[in-house]
């Protein structure tokens, strides 16, 4: 990307939201008496990488999300959910899949950013400038998401931000312009060639409302003068807690800030106003008193307390194995390991018949792949826990394969002689998994419901909390290990329109899942809850529905 052509259109792009804010102004004030039916509109805000926590602390200090979720008396229903689970992995592009079609990734086939398919021998990533990737992967499969379902029963849906799209009515997407745009103000804010949080947010907001350059029409003012309704469900997602989170500004920095205080300023400085900007528009738009909001969050954030080193991993295993550098292709290399964060993930080939689709064999691939790892004393270090793929009805070492994983009891491996036995007594069944992973149901599930057989890895280590592989030495904090702080997020489910199905105020005792947000949202609308998913309704059991 060069730097001029986006320079002369982030001009353009600054003109562009004043006259289509005055234009709202004119088409909301000209739609007379649309419908406001008996049924309520859903608003699902989505704050990107909100740690579990942040609002519910900091309300008094919040005044437009505390009028969101208490009313203006203090007098609102809400539901609050202070525990719910994330999908593993804790990052966006899996766990967004996995939200809004309430189903596992190995269901979505989204299974993580990055994987090895070992069928096509090729890497695929989820990182484009165009977003499309996740919706082609939903639709190759057949998979459905929240705003199919809405479809099928005659309403309607819009998205803004969003990379799940299949089934929208109207889908408001960034592009190249918005991210180089965001890229100079956030250079120009804090020195770093990344997307600034706040002009995201704010533009995010602005595209939801009057629509940027070319989609007026697939905005709220857009919809609402071309087809005279309010959306049924409408998301908005907003990148900027992340990308914030990921890099704080230089004070923040210098001050060792916990990611509580960095989320907590970004909240107060940037998100409240935002939602108070929001709150009016709906009011004006005449759907306010109708709606009901989900504030949600898809993973949540810990600072990264160390630097893991990539070249590790490779420089361990580049001496017995090929690994994919110059000439050597994928399919002839015989270890593909991914980049990772606080896990990594390493796909090994079957050393002998040279086949990428059959297991490599426990003592003769997967062995040495393990001693030369546990021989770097960088990545022991900070190694947590080391899981081992198997492979049941497929391979045949003379060890029982009935489940998808091992645990390999790595720290008395490492005390032992090391030999044969030695290593095949250390693949210990996954529910021993240390009491280090607080997490540990959720995670043996969470692994189990990860991968399809073409794209599972077969070593992944598991890292402390807190250290991660990551090459950028500027990113202060990171997601998706297997810890509280990345896993656990708090939902809310509130707005004047609540009243009219779910009265008085709940808190949901027991842990619920992103993957709920879809049955939550169906049942809310009245809708068939859709039969099969992987998420259930926290919803349905609380007294009080209307
Ligand atoms: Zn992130």
């Amino acid at each position: 990307m060069t730097v001029k052509w986006w320079l002369t259109d982030r001009c353009r792009l600054c003109v562009m939201p004043i006259i289509l804010g005055a234009f709202l102004g004119f088409v909301i004030a000209a739609t007379p008496g649309h419908a406001v039916g008996a049924e309520p509109k859903i608003v699902i805000i989505e704050f990107h990488g909100m740690k579990k926590g942040v609002l519910d602390e900091s309300l008094e200090g919040l005044p437009h999300f505390r009028e969101l979720i208490k009313g203006p008396g203090n007098d609102h229903a809400y539901t609050y959910l202070p525990d719910v689970l994330t999908t593993i992995p804790a990052a966006s592009v899996p766990a967004i899949a996995s939200m809004y079609t309430g189903l596992y990734p190995q269901r979505t086939g989204v299974v993580s950013t990055i994987w090895f398919n070992r069928r096509r021998h090729k890497v695929r990533t989820m990182i484009s400038y165009f977003q499309q990737r996740i919706n082609r992967i939903l639709e190759k499969k057949g998979v459905e998401t929240l705003f199919d379902y809405t479809k099928k029963t005659g309403r309607q849906s819009m998205t803004s931000m969003l990379m799940v799209t299949k089934g929208a009515d109207w889908s408001l997407k960034s592009g190249a312009f918005f991210w180089g745009n965001a890229s100079v103000v956030g250079f120009v804010r804090s020195g770093i060639w990344i997307p600034d949080g706040k002009y995201t947010d704010e533009k995010t907001v602005s595209a939801f409302l009057t629509g940027h350059v070319l989609s007026y029409n697939k905005s709220l003012a857009g919809v609402l003068e071309k087809q005279h309704r309010i959306p049924d469900v409408m998301v908005i997602q907003l990148l900027g807690i992340d990308l914030f989170s990921h890099y704080p500004p230089r004070d923040l920095r210098e001050k060792n800030a916990s990611m509580e205080e960095i989320q907590r300023y970004y909240a107060q400085e940037v998100l409240d106003p935002l939602l108070g900007r929001l709150i009016r528009a709906l009011k004006k738009a005449g759907c306010y008193d109708d709606t009901i909001f989900f504030l949600i969050s898809e993973h949540g954030f810990t600072k990264i307390e160390k630097h893991v080193s990539d070249k590790f991993v490779d420089r361990s295993l580049q001496g017995e194995f090929k690994l994919p550098y110059g000439e050597t292709t994928n399919s002839q290399a015989d270890a593909v390991i991914m980049p990772g964060a606080c896990t990594k993930e390493i796909y090994l080939k079957n050393r002998l018949t040279g086949k990428w689709m059959d297991p490599p064999r426990l003592l003769a691939d997967i062995k040495p792949a393990v001693d030369h790892l546990l021989d770097n004393p960088g990545i022991r270090d900070s190694l947590n826990c080391l899981v081992i793929r198997q492979y049941p009805g497929e391979r045949n070492e003379g060890i029982a394969e009935h489940d998808l994983w091992w645990l390999f009891d790595w720290n008395i491996y490492m005390n032992s002689e090391r030999d044969d036995d030695d290593y095949l007594r250390a693949l210990r069944p996954l529910n021993e998994l240390s009491d280090q992973i607080t997490l540990k149901k959720y995670v043996i599930r969470g692994l189990e419901c990860q991968y399809t057989r073409e794209t599972a890895p077969d070593i992944k280590l598991i890292n402390k909390k807190g250290r991660y592989y990551e090459r950028d030495l500027n990113k202060y904090a990171h997601h998706g290990s297997y810890y509280p702080d990345d896993n656990m997020v708090s939902f809310w489910v509130a707005g004047p329109g609540l009243s009219s199905i779910i009265s008085g105020r709940h808190v949901v005792t027991e842990t619920a899942s992103t993957l709920d947000l879809v049955p939550m949202v169906t049942y809310l609308l009245g809708m068939p809850v859709p039969e099969g998913l992987d998420g259930t309704n926290p919803l349905r059991d609380i007294q009080g529905r209307n």
